[in-house]
């Protein structure tokens, strides 16, 4: 019987044939979709003889809910996935008038998800600029719901700036030109503590040894550098027995987990010379932005670059690729579905079924090893031919069972 899943003592409790809502999303969104059910379905079914299976409900937001409803998000998808806590979602088309900025921003604020999740992992066949792109292998914990993007900002030019400029002269003596454009950053103690957290509670579970907090601490104190003392804070207190700083172990962390600080500048050079040094990075929102995309481009980029929106404190999670509706290839066959499989195959290792993602995992493996990819991919690697979705799709299907 379809039933669905719940999370009781920090642990999601998961029935055999769990409701699961997906949104299909808008551009590539049906296809790569489509590609991905497919897979999932059959990497179940290998994995379970029949015994699970997903009970996949659908949910609307974007242009697809906008045409049926009226409404961009509709109430019954945030209530939708926050009953059932796990979901996979689509690329939305954000709506260029109706007072929304951004549907991905109002579904993670209105559903708390403070941690957006991005594995970074280079396999044999995808293209790559490093020499050695096999030391790739990371998961970026950036921080969702502050810092520039929950911050305010004011014009150079503008009565707001005027405002803003006098208050800093008489409060703090802070003289700034009337062509001075100003923006706030805000980065708080419990936001950076529970990210800084779930990085360390992901390393244990996953057997990680080692997470860096990346930062610009020496030149943002309150913000960057409080990030990474309350980092510590989180590491010294509420996991001594488990994980040390580098400076309370000097780098000998027996069998605890290392936690390592780098300036969010050093961490690019990091990435290019030693991207074996790091395997669980927990960084503020912008420094995220910059990190992952830099680093998405090191085993492949967006089209193979899965990621979730989680808060599991809650047990809740929204699964989707990083890219967004590409509308330039919508409808064409051309959309590489990796993304939104990976993205599905997270889904399953949160909910306990990692014998079935270890099988879609394998199967896209093998697949690219194989030649066998879409266009984004074969542009950059020689001597492959690019297939569409479809032909990928079946391709991956045939390496599952
Ligand atoms: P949006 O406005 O929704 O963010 P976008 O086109 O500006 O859409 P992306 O969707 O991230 O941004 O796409 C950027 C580029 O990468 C586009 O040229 C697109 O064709 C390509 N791209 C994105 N996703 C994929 C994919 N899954 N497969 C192949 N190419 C992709």
């Amino acid at each position: 019987m379809n039933a669905s899943i719940t999370f009781e003592d920090g642990q999601l409790r998961v029935p055999d044939r769990p409701i699961v809502p997906f949104i299909a999303g808008d551009g590539i969104g049906p296809e790569v979709w489509d590609a991905t059910r497919q897979a999932v379905d059959a990497a179940v079914r290998d994995a379970y003889d029949g015994q699970r299976e997903i009970a996949w409900t659908e949910l609307l937001a974007g242009e697809r809910a906008h045409q049926e409803t009226g409404s961009w998000l509709p109430d019954e998808t945030l209530t939708g996935i926050a009953d059932h806590l796990v979901a996979l979602k689509g690329p939305l088309t954000t709506p260029v008038a109706g007072g929304i900025r951004s549907l991905n921003v109002t579904l993670r604020r209105e559903l708390d998800l403070y941690a957006n999740v991005r594995p970074v992992r280079w396999f044999p066949g995808l293209p790559s600029p490093l020499r050695h792109p096999e030391q790739v292998s990371a998961v970026i914990f950036r921080e969702n719901t502050e810092d520039v993007y929950a911050g305010y900002e004011v014009p150079a030019h503008s009565s707001e700036g005027d405002t803003l400029r006098s208050m800093l002269r008489e409060a703090f003596g802070w003289e700034l030109t009337a062509d001075t454009g100003i923006g706030i950053k805000p980065v708080s103690e419990h936001a950076s503590k529970r990210l800084v957290r779930a990085a360390l509670r992901y390393a244990q579970e996953r057997q990680r040894s080692r997470v860096t907090l990346v930062h610009k601490g020496n030149i943002m104190k309150y913000t960057e550098g409080a990030f990474r003392d309350w980092g510590w804070e989180v590491v010294r207190e509420e996991f001594a027995d488990q994980a040390v700083t580098w400076e309370d172990c000097d780098g000998e962390p027996g069998d605890r987990i290392l936690v390592l600080d780098r300036i969010a500048d050093a961490m690019f050079q990091d990435i290019l010379l030693n991207p074996d040094q790091h395997q669980v990075i927990a960084t503020t929102n912008l420094n995220g932005d910059y990190l992952s995309d830099a680093l998405a481009a090191q085993i492949g980029g967006i089209g193979v670059s899965p990621g979730a929106n989680l808060n599991d404190e809650e047990g809740r999670g929204l699964y989707e690729a990083v890219h967004g509706t590409a509308p330039d290839i919508a409808g064409q066959d051309l959309a590489n579905p990796t993304a939104t499989m990976f993205s599905a195959e997270m889904l399953l290792r949160r909910i306990g079924w990692g014998e079935a993602a270890d099988i879609i995992e394998s199967a896209v493996e093998r697949t690219v090893a194989a030649g066998v990819v879409t266009g984004d991919l074969a542009a950059r690697v020689q001597g492959t031919r690019a297939v569409g979705t479809r032909e990928f799709t079946d391709a991956v299907l045939g390496r599952i069972g």
